[in-house]
């Protein structure tokens, strides 16, 4: 996967400059520690040009992020909006994942980071886990525990644990992980939130072990919209096994079905699914088609 070309421009640091050009120090307290933090955003193309699905709630979430882990970081939501459009608009990009990074400057210490910078870089991304439907397999590795990080937070570290989980699974013959908390309750995916339907009602795992996902809150949005009961708890696997459907989200991955967890089928065919039904309101709405009281 090539994530620029001679051709890319990406902003860095104040600066809109060629993606073959530019450098990173290697004593950044980022590199050596996972200490800085990231957002997974995309844009559509719509009848109105390109769109950021969701700009205010990821770039909140980016000076949140930071907040949480004490790095500094000035940018205004309008000032993170502005580089992005103007980034997709200089690489003539409008279905794209745009990635923010925010760095820390070179700093051994195990100490809040002095200063940051930010990479806004953009590419061309299809959907994350693709759009077959998924062979998942529990995970060996939990969460994080809540006491030990800002499970909120979108912070680089934490993902340590989706690459050990993913890589098990895949190694294993599966498609992807899915990982329970550190008390075996469901949580979610390396990269993507869960959701379960049983006898016509959604469940979701509540936030507190989980990254709060914006596509989740979407998603139960988009329930609320069209008066499917949906409900957020503390679920064991055995809910999930005894479930009729279920289904992976997030911005990367948009809304995906699951065909099987550890080998064991869901009965229900993906095309009956609440599932299916929220997969297309949500592929609609990223490209605006339906109304923005839903958005
Ligand atoms: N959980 C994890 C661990 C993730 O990395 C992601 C992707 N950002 C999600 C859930 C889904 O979050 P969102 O819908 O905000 O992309």
């Amino acid at each position: 996967m090539a994530y620029f070309t001679d051709s890319t421009i990406l902003y860095y640091d104040g600066q809109y400059i060629p993606a073959t050009q530019a450098h990173t120090g290697l004593y950044a307290q980022t590199l050596h520690y996972g200490y800085g933090v990231f957002e997974g955003i995309r844009s559509y193309e719509t009848e109105d040009g390109p769109r950021i699905f969701k700009a205010r709630e990821h770039f909140e979430r980016l000076q949140r992020s930071c907040e949480l882990l004490g790095i500094p970081f000035a940018y205004s939501v309008e000032e993170l909006a502005e580089i992005s459009y103007k980034i997709l608009k200089i690489n003539k990009l409008s279905d794209a994942y745009i990635r923010p990074l925010v760095l820390c400057d070179p700093n051994m210490a195990l100490v809040n980071g002095q200063s940051s910078r930010l990479l806004i870089t953009a590419w061309h991304w299809g959907a994350y886990l693709g759009d077959k439907l998924l062979r998942l397999k529990i995970s060996s590795y939990c969460r994080p525990h809540p006491r030990s990080l800002h499970m909120e937070a979108k912070a680089s570290g934490h993902y340590v644990n989706s690459i050990l989980a993913t890589s098990e699974a895949r190694h294993a013959g599966f498609d992807e992980a899915l990982l329970l908390d550190c008390e075996g309750y469901l949580a979610e995916g390396p990269g993507a939130n869960l959701f379960f339907e049983k006898n016509g009602v959604l469940y979701t795992p509540a936030t507190g072990h989980i990254l709060p996902g914006i596509t989740r809150a979407t998603v139960i949005r988009i329930c609320e919209q069209m008066g499917i009961p949906c409900r957020e708890g503390r679920y064991t696997p055995e809910d999930l096994f005894t479930a009729d459907s279920a289904f992976y989200c997030g911005t990367g991955a948009e809304v995906v079905g699951i065909q099987s967890i550890d080998n064991k089928l869901f009965t229900k065919g993906w095309s009956e699914t609440i599932g299916h039904k929220i997969r297309e309101s949500y592929l609609a709405l990223v490209r605006g088609r339906v109304p923005e009281a839903v958005a």
